[in-house]
């Protein structure tokens, strides 16, 4: 039985590029670090980057309330956020 095809469809061509995407580019995700409260005494999360990014629970605009809980606080640390700062590369 002659074999079907000889021509082996390619397979693992991709081009090269994809999955070299440089690690500034797509979005700017940090890892919370820590948190502390500012001179206003509200929320500051602590990215890995070094930025500070506020967290405010201020309804109806914006809703955080987790971030006046001490437990749920301590859950988001090692978590991502983007940081609008590192995306403005300032
Ligand atoms: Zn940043």
């Amino acid at each position: 039985m002659p074999w079907p095809g000889a021509a082996a469809p390619p397979t693992e061509t991709a081009p090269s590029g994809i999955g070299a995407a440089p690690a500034y580019c797509a979005e700017m995700e940090r890892t919370i670090s820590g948190f502390h409260k500012d001179d206003a005494g509200d929320w500051v999360a602590e990215l890995s980057c070094g930025h500070g990014q506020h967290i405010r629970h201020k309804p109806p605009f914006q809703l955080a309330p987790w971030v006046l809980d001490d437990a749920e606080r301590a859950d988001r640390v090692g978590s991502a956020l983007d940081c609008p700062l590192c995306e403005r590369d300032e």
